[in-house]
């Protein structure tokens, strides 16, 4: 199997990026797979999130995008998720600003990954929300992109510019990057918004949009404070399970796309 670098990306801030980032991350290694979390956000909630305290991190992404550092140096081991990190810190939002003056800065992560990439079969980037030279490093070292998407009103606010992004990214550097879904998240079913949102989506994608859908579900936000997946903190619960699912419809995906279906 090849490897799938896969962006989780959505300007849109709190829709579940970073909760689809760990608990898919989680799931794929469960299934026995090698994934890498890269955390690309200086809010650094993957890297918290999969039990790595961020004061003991020596390198992490911020020195790989400025080239002080590779990749194999400077991952670190979830124990909770049983997968790599490439973790972040605070040090990263300053990324932004010294990575602006450096040659070929869109494709630091590309280039970065491009060393370690076959000792994993997925690599998941947790994108920021924002769509400035983080998230683009992100989506020039992507294959793919997956967008959780939040059941609520203003859910496709803002979303063409992320296609607008994407567009540009393939024409000037990374053609071959696709959608490989969208995902609800946060449902609620006993919401008439969300049952109406959660339609007007699938009118929308189509067969983008993932069958499984991520419940609403306490679990989901208690469990990164335990410095945990939900799938590894409550395996049981609802967002636990619907996580698992959602691993299971992403590899069939990739074994349908291997099919040329
Ligand atoms: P940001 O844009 O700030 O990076 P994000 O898109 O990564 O945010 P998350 O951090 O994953 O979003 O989620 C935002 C908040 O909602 C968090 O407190 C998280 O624990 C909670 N949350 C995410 N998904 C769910 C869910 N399905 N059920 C309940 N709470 C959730
Ligand atoms: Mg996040």
């Amino acid at each position: 199997m090849s490897t799938h670098i896969i962006a989780i990306a959505n300007q849109k801030g709190g829709v579940g990026k970073t909760t689809t980032a760990v608990n898919l991350a989680a799931a794929l290694a469960l299934k026995k797979k090698k994934v890498l979390l890269v955390d690309l956000d200086p809010q650094g909630n993957a890297t918290t999130g999969s039990g790595i305290n961020k004061s003991d991190i020596q390198t992490g992404v911020y020195q790989v995008l400025l080239g002080n550092c590779d990749i194999q140096a400077a991952k670190l081991f979830s124990k909770t998720g049983r997968y790599d990190v490439l973790p972040a810190n605070r040090e990263l939002a300053g990324a932004e600003v010294e990575l602006v003056q450096e040659i070929a800065r869109e494709t630091r992560l590309k280039n970065a990954l491009s060393a370690v990439k076959k000792d994993y079969d997925f690599v998941l980037i947790d994108c920021p929300p924002t769509l400035t030279l983080l998230t683009l490093n992100g989506l020039v070292a992507a294959k793919d992109i997956l967008v959780p998407m939040t059941c609520e009103y203003y859910a496709l606010e803002g979303i063409s510019d992320l296609i607008a992004t994407v567009r540009k990214v393939r024409q000037v550097i990374n053609p071959k990057l696709d959608f490989i879904g969208v995902v609800r998240t946060q449902y609620s079913n006993k919401s008439l918004l969300s049952q109406e949102v959660s339609k007007q989506l699938h009118e929308h994608f189509g067969k983008k949009l993932f069958n499984t859908i991520i419940p609403r579900n306490v679990r989901l936000a208690e469990a990164p404070s335990f410095g945990q997946s939900a799938i590894h903190y409550d395996p049981k619960a609802k967002g636990s399970i619907a996580y698992l699912e959602l691993a299971n419809e992403l590899l069939a995906c990739y074994r349908n796309e291997k099919k040329g279906e």
